[in-house]
């Protein structure tokens, strides 16, 4: 059989079948298609196999469309809808016939099962007996199903750019249905003469599909199509090395965006899992774009680790421009935000603490958690329980008197601050920084590291209940930084509360 021409612009395709929604072995046969065709200045083409009608629905396809966007995985041409195509399958299965590649075969479904189970019997494969094969006379009235006329000797052979040589016997391949007896065209025939149409010169998918591969090379020949290369991708499957499980990860590639991933991070994981470049781990778009190679996917199974998804997660965020971080909180995120908070996610002060949380979480949900209370107004809810002197009144008495004159020195230093903020373009509020005051967050360390040696205390202990004043968290973006940029009257009314725990 002929290869397609190496010349050829690459043209490749997803092709999902809008049964359920796009979970990540999905995304990672999307992904690598994608891959592939921007490195080789190709077309990715997406096409909706919704030729089931009874199993496909709307909403799967606007879910596959949503996902892929949100990836920024987009197709280069109009998506095809294989349903709305059901007429040309048939048209193209009727000119089989004529030109003596296909055969109306009138046995029922009861006799073709009688039929296997005697090839059984035989020692042979479950497989229809051919009977209607050479059939000369039509039998009007009758339902009929569309059958492709396999060469009964033979055998098939194809280059599998992730397997290698792989061979399959021509016997062993059935004169397999192109059109059921409803009228509907199968999987194999409806995905060849969109790939004929379509043009495709690469076929990248699961390597469930493997069995499919040399009756779609014999269609492919049929319409005198020069046969694609083919990369069949090997299965994704859970830390138990069985099916990806929902609770392992095989979720739609949405709850992936709710919990904060980056989707950049999700499609660093999913490249990886079971392709390689070298030792690297972290890669950009661009580089997976130009180091990505067929030649480094491993033919066995990739094992899905959530673990390392989140770790990959972190490296992005902490990569990404907090511009865009900010984006992201504001378009996936704003349930969390009371309105007068949102408001100051949108200031220059808001942006400046995404890029001082940023390195501190993996979750883009967990970025826009700290956040919330930072650009609440007034005080935050405090939950005392957490705290090392919540069963020590020793300590908790020590440390109180400590914070009164933390409160107490940096009033001082606020004193003659101009009522108006000078920090320009930062501002929340008219309130001053203690930063607009001069006192940079070194500043801010050694005034602390004071305090505690002056009251005997670790710094450690110090710091845990004025960041949980000021944060309403145990967690959070560097606190010396915090009470240097934040308004003093916010940093002043939050570290006041420390009478009242
Ligand atoms: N609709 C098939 C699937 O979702 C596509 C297989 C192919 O790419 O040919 O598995």
């Amino acid at each position: 059989m002929t290869n397609a021409l190496s010349s050829d612009r690459v043209r490749v395709r997803f092709a999902p079948s809008p049964t359920g929604f796009l979970h990540i072995g999905g995304v990672r046969a999307a992904l690598f298609n994608w891959l592939y065709a921007r490195q080789h200045q190709g077309d990715f083409l997406l096409r909706i196999e919704d030729t089931d009608q009874e199993r496909s629905e709307e909403k799967f396809t606007q879910d596959f469309m949503a996902s892929l966007r949100w990836l920024g995985l987009m197709w280069d041409e109009e998506p095809i809808f294989q349903g709305k195509r059901l007429e040309v399958y048939r048209e193209k299965a009727e000119e089989l016939i004529e030109r003596g590649f296909a055969y109306r075969c009138f046995c029922s479904e009861a006799e073709v099962g009688v039929m296997r189970e005697q090839a059984m019997k035989e020692g042979k494969k479950p497989q229809y007996n051919r009977r209607c094969r050479d059939r000369k006379e039509a039998s009007v009235g009758l339902p009929f199903v569309i059958r492709a006329k396999i060469p009964l000797e033979g055998h098939v052979d194809f280059t599998d750019m992730i397997r290698g040589p792989i061979r399959f016997e021509n016997a062993d391949l059935d004169d397999f249905v192109l059109i059921r007896s409803n009228g509907a065209p199968t999987y194999n025939l409806s995905v060849v003469v969109d790939d004929v149409e379509t043009r495709m010169t690469h076929i990248l998918r699961g390597d469930d599909h493997i069995n499919n591969t040399p009756k779609q090379m014999h269609l492919y020949q049929f319409f005198n199509y020069p046969v694609p290369q083919f990369a069949h991708l090997p299965m994704i499957l859970g830390p138990d090395k069985k099916k990806l499980s929902k609770r392992d990860g095989a979720v739609s590639a949405n709850v992936y965006r709710a919990e904060g991933y980056l989707p950049e991070a999700l499609l660093n994981f999913l490249a990886r899992l079971g392709w390689s470049h070298g030792d690297q781990e972290i890669f950009s778009m661009s580089e997976m774009i130009q180091y990505f190679s067929f030649n480094h996917v491993q033919k066995s199974s990739a094992v899905f680790n959530a673990e390392k998804l989140l770790w990959l997660n972190g490296a992005h965020i902490r990569s990404a421009k907090s511009e865009r971080l900010r984006e992201i909180v504001l378009e996936d995120f704003s349930h969390y935000f009371s309105s007068p908070a949102l408001s100051r996610v949108q200031t220059p002060l808001g942006l400046h603490l995404v890029t001082l949380i940023q390195p501190k979480v993996k979750l883009v949900a967990e970025l826009a958690q700290q956040l919330v209370p930072l650009c609440t107004p007034g005080t935050v809810e405090v939950d005392a329980t957490d705290l090392k002197w919540y069963k020590d009144p020793q300590l908790k008495a020590t440390l109180q008197a400590a914070i009164q004159n933390v409160l107490g020195s940096l009033s001082k230093k606020m004193e003659g601050a101009p009522h108006v903020r000078t920090g320009g373009d930062l501002v929340w509020g008219t309130s001053p920084s203690l930063g607009d005051q001069g006192m940079s967050s070194v500043d801010m360390d050694g005034f602390f590291r004071q305090i505690s040696e002056q009251h005997g205390v670790k710094l450690g202990d110090l710091m845990q209940p004025v960041r949980l004043l000021l944060t309403g968290r145990m967690v959070s973006a560097g606190l010396f930084e915090l009470l240097s940029l934040l308004p003093w009257d916010l940093v002043q009314a939050r570290l006041a509360k420390i009478q009242t725990l």
